[in-house]
């Protein structure tokens, strides 16, 4: 029985059309005066705060805490800028899931467990008016390393639901091989969805607990 179910958000939750990457070029050539700084970088499962240092490393600029606050500081405006103008969605089957969630006789607490900054998960989230129905989470301002972000979830799903909370009860819900590896990290059970980034064989390969299409498919 889960009693914590935490959500990526990126290709899990929802499609942005990218604008969390064009988010992420813009505010760069803003703040640094490249307009490269997208170019070679693979964005899906990643924290937000590993993508923005190796921006600046291939930039030959230092990864320091003030390049790093530099960059946040411009990117809310430019990320609630290109999700108005790119639109998105929610992924399929997700509204049917959570339904299914909050139905249950012992309702599970909903988590996020994401590379998103807070603000930036926020944003994203309030974009789709779904952001109310997370009651805590971890984001890739927590820490850099997304293996540590699930520690850092785990941690608070148990301030949150009280002492006990073993990883067993814990389900993780994303759409890259890197949510799966975070799961494994605390001994939760994941599931992958094909609705993001990473194809079925890709994520078949990483052998999370059930793979499915859509979350729609998904009930325990
Ligand atoms: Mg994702």
């Amino acid at each position: 029985m889960f009693r914590l179910v935490l959500f990526d958000i990126d290709g899990t939750l929802i499609r942005t059309g990218g604008a969390g990457v064009r988010a992420f070029g813009s505010v760069f050539e803003e703040v640094f005066g490249h307009s490269t700084g997208t170019e070679k970088i693979h964005f899906a499962g990643r924290t937000d705060s590993s993508l923005v240092r190796e921006m600046l490393e291939n930039h030959n600029m230092a990864a320091t805490r003030e390049n790093i606050d530099r960059f946040f500081a411009r990117y809310e405006r430019w990320l609630r800028h290109w999700l108005t103008e790119l639109g998105g969605h929610i992924c399929p089957g997700v509204e049917v899931f959570m339904q299914h969630c909050v139905e249950r006789s012992s309702p599970p607490v909903i988590g996020l467990l994401t590379g998103n900054v807070r603000a930036g998960a926020r944003i994203k989230l309030e974009h789709f008016g779904i952001w109310e129905r997370f009651a805590m989470g971890a984001f890739g301002d927590d820490h850099e390393d997304r293996n540590e972000l699930a520690v850092i979830a785990w941690q608070r799903g148990r301030e949150h639901l009280g002492n006990g909370l073993g990883a067993e009860e814990i389900l993780v819900v994303g759409d890259t091989p890197r949510d799966v590896a975070c799961a494994r990290h605390i001994g939760a059970k994941v599931v992958g969805v094909t609705t993001g980034g990473a194809t079925r064989d890709e994520l078949a390969a990483t052998k999370p607990d059930w793979l499915v299409n859509d979350l729609s498919e998904l009930s325990w």
